[in-house]
């Protein structure tokens, strides 16, 4: 087992695979369910709870439509075409704890604008109206809950039987495996990665398309788009093109290079990202808020900020990385401590850990401006209703959890030269907070 095989405690393993099987998909229903039919209130959706109890809330579940599955079978399909067809620059990750360098095409942005011009181009010519996707909602996310289990089960049986690469292994415990993942990149062929694909190509990708369907259903809905809608899916749009101009750097982050492909990172992608992640413009289409002209300019600069800023963190480090230090960071060389670390085949490596930039604020500072910037697509939304700040919410948990899980990673990988940093560095996200 290689290094990026973070020791999961059994114990831990079991209450969240238990609590994501069993509160997880009942809430993406519910949250759905709010938004859509019970005016975006939690207390509504209560009501109706305690007056119907849970054949209530069975009654409500959308089932899997064959609308939805197509809906799911052509846009999955599509999306792997374009992964496998479209060209692109060769792109090497990161070398893997084993040793392997896995290569990747590096044709995102392609993809990227292929998805949005085809699907926007469907709309204006009538050939499909995006209407039909949010008025089917529920029940792809239905067929998604389900398809996605089937998916890791897949994933489960692939890891034992046919693993893609050495950076693979079963830890002995059929719960761990199947929940954190066998294959740290597990292949059909030898081009279709299957991360690249759940993560960014189906999931971040979705996210794109299901702001603009958010958007095209208000239009058509109401004859006009409200400012809100207008400053929710710019900010959205422009944070998933800042991914996918970036992607080939997401493949050197922990989702890709540490986390194996199991139940928690893929079924994450697969269905919390298209529902979680675009819920504030879901709630939008029915409340149509109208900020004026400054204030939603003001919330619309300042989330373009915070992504800005957000992504010059990841560049910053990867720049740093990828010239050896020898770049300028704001203006000046850059403090950097020289790390050595050994892999689990007992070889000794040399890695350099930045010190100055952003780097040098605090050790996770990336994570302020990426919930800062999920504040701003919500905030158009005013404060009516709760639940479309639950992604802001779950998203500051989900960073500070794993700024701490990358802390842990970190120091056994480093060791000495970590505590170096964090002398150097002391906080870990807020300087001069937390
Ligand atoms: P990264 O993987 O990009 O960064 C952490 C890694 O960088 C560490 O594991 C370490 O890896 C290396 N590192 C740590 N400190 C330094 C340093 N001082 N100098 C150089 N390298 C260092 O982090 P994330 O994957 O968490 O974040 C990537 C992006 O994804 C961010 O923009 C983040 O906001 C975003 N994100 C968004 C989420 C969402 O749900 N919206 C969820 C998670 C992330 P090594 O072993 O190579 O040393």
């Amino acid at each position: 087992m290689g290094e990026s095989k973070t020791v999961h405690s059994p114990i831990v393993t079991y209450v969240s695979m238990i609590s994501l099987l069993t509160l997880c998909p009942p809430f993406v229903i519910l949250l759905w369910y709010t938004m859509t039919h019970a005016d975006g209130s939690v207390l509504q959706t209560w009501d109706y709870l305690k007056q119907n109890g849970f054949q209530g809330f069975i009654n409500k579940w959308p089932k899997p439509t064959a609308t939805a599955w197509k809906i799911i079978g052509v846009y999955a399909a599509f999306e792997a075409a374009l992964l496998l067809l479209l060209p692109g620059k060769r792109v090497e990750g990161p070398i893997s704890p084993v040793g392997n360098r896995p290569v990747y095409k590096d044709n995102g942005v392609a993809a990227y604008l292929v998805t949005l011009t085809t699907y926007l181009g469907l709309w204006w010519f009538g050939i499909f109206n995006p209407s039909v996707v949010y008025d089917h909602l529920g029940e792809i996310f239905s067929a998604l809950i389900f398809g996605s289990f089937i998916f890791c089960i897949f994933l489960y049986i692939k890891g034992h039987l046919a693993p893609s690469s050495t950076d693979s292994g079963s830890c002995g415990n059929f719960i761990i495996d199947f929940y954190w993942g066998m294959e740290l990149y597990p292949r059909i062929g030898k081009n279709f990665d299957i991360k690249v694909f759940t993560n960014c190509r189906f999931g971040m990708m979705s996210w794109a398309v299901l702001a603009l369907t958010y958007c095209i259903k208000q239009f058509e809905q109401n004859g006009k788009i409200a400012d809100s809608m207008v400053v929710n899916t710019t900010l959205m749009v422009v944070y998933v093109t800042k991914f996918f101009w970036w992607e080939a750097g997401y493949w050197n982050t922990m989702d890709i290079a540490h986390d194996r492909a199991g139940f928690y990172i893929c079924w994450g992608c697969l269905v919390w990202v298209p529902s979680i992640y675009t819920s504030p413009g879901m709630y939008l289409v029915n409340h149509p808020v109208i900020l004026g002209t400054k204030l939603a300019l003001f919330i619309l600069v300042a989330g373009i900020l915070c992504i800005y800023v957000n992504y010059d963190c990841d560049r910053q480090r990867q720049e740093f990385r990828r010239t050896n230090g020898k770049c300028l960071v704001w203006g000046k060389a850059p403090s950097k401590i020289e790390a050595s670390y050994t892999t689990s085949s007992g070889e000794t490596k040399k890695s350099l850990l930045l010190t100055s930039g952003w780097w040098g604020l605090s050790r996770h500072f990336h994570y302020v401006p990426e919930i800062l910037a999920a504040f701003f697509w919500t905030v158009p939304g005013l404060f009516n209703h709760f639940l479309p700040y639950f992604y802001v919410i779950f998203l500051t948990i989900l960073l500070f959890d794993r700024a701490k899980r990358d802390d842990d990673r970190c120091r056994s990988k480093y060791g000495k030269y970590w505590k170096l940093y964090c002398n150097k560095v002391p906080y870990r996200i807020i300087p001069g907070i937390y």
